[in-house]
């Protein structure tokens, strides 16, 4: 539908953000800024990632209980299971709940600086499922892990990684996020494969602002996400122009999140990469108001009929 014949705002729309733990000074004004202008858009949860092998162990700790105790968010730790043995993942785990974080975002991690064939830790746990059962089984946690609509690159083939997805959630864990994509199709397709393969759990719709486009056409070939063709002639020649790249970022990740709400996909989680202004723009598309913004216009309609 155009952006003018949209129906009313999706009530039941969800969305939630993640983030990374700040490096330096400017990095960390940066973070804290956009958590500000983020918070009020009420989101279901917040995500801290955990660096490479656990790099950023105490700083995705720091930055959790922040997010809670300065912003009252629900806040979830992402936690690895690379390069670790099981004893030192679950003592991170304990550390959370004695802070009183009590979601965990639960994955495996790659070999640190992207270099060779994953290999386990001799006493670590070997998968991201090992991690879920030894979670679920301590207790105290929400769980969250990772889901690939384009398929891990690693995975034997698509079924296996399916297969992979849903021992994690009957392991225990009460939700997926989607590693990101930019066709909606991709997503709405592996939807409706999850369903076949019994998978019953929400399957958040990982989307990613396109931030520099150069950029993320490098990164995304690391990770399977597919860059589409018609993603290319979009972004043809916007490259080096600031304020037509945004618009384009902008218009593209509002128009991934209209048609998955339009579907029937009611739980958005943005990588925010801790800039506020692509993620605020696809929620106000969305029809989400920031809280204090929605307040304060409800306190002034009285005042200005009455004036008026
Ligand atoms: P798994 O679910 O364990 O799967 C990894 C691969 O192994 C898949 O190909 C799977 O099919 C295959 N596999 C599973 N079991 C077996 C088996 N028994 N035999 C053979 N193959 C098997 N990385 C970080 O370092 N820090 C983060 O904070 C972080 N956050 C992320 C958040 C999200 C939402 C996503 C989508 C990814 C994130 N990642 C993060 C990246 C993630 O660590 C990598 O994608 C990693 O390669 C896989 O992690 P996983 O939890 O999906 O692994």
């Amino acid at each position: 539908a155009a952006l003018w014949d949209q129906p009313a705002p999706v009530p039941e729309l969800g969305v939630s953000f993640e983030f990374f733990p700040p490096r330096g000074a400017q990095g960390e004004a940066r973070l804290w800024e956009t958590v500000e202008r983020l918070a009020a858009y009420a989101p279901d949860f917040v995500s801290v990632t955990y660096g490479a092998g656990g790099s950023t162990r105490d700083k995705t700790h720091d930055t959790v209980v922040r997010m809670r105790d300065e912003f009252g968010l629900d806040a979830a730790a992402h936690l690895t299971c690379v390069d670790a043995a099981k004893r030192d993942v679950m003592a991170v785990a304990d550390a959370y709940e004695a802070a009183g974080i009590n979601h965990i975002v639960a994955l495996r991690g790659d070999p640190p600086q992207g270099g060779g064939a994953y290999v386990p830790h001799p006493e670590g746990f070997a998968f991201a499922v090992d991690l879920v059962r030894a979670l679920a089984a301590r207790g105290g946690f929400e769980i969250s892990v990772a889901a690939y609509p384009e398929v891990h690159p690693h995975a034997l083939n698509p079924d296996a990684d399916l297969d992979n997805l849903k021992a994690k959630l009957d392991a225990g864990a009460t939700r997926a996020i989607t590693q990101y994509f930019f066709d909606p199709a991709v997503y709405l397709r592996f939807r409706d494969r999850a369903a076949a393969a019994g998978i019953t759990r929400p399957i958040l719709a990982g989307l990613m602002p396109v931030l520099g486009f150069a950029q993320i056409r490098r990164f995304s070939a690391a990770c399977g996400a597919g860059i589409p063709d018609w993603m290319i002639r979009l972004y043809d020649g916007a490259e080096d122009d600031e304020a037509t790249h945004q618009a384009v970022s902008a218009m593209l990740l509002a128009e991934q999140a209209r048609l998955l709400a339009a579907e029937g996909c009611h739980d958005l989680h943005f990588y925010t990469l801790n800039k506020a202004d692509l993620t605020i723009a696809a929620c106000h598309l969305l029809g989400i108001r920031p809280r204090r913004a929605a307040a304060a216009a409800d306190a002034a309609i009285p005042a200005a009929t009455a004036a008026g």
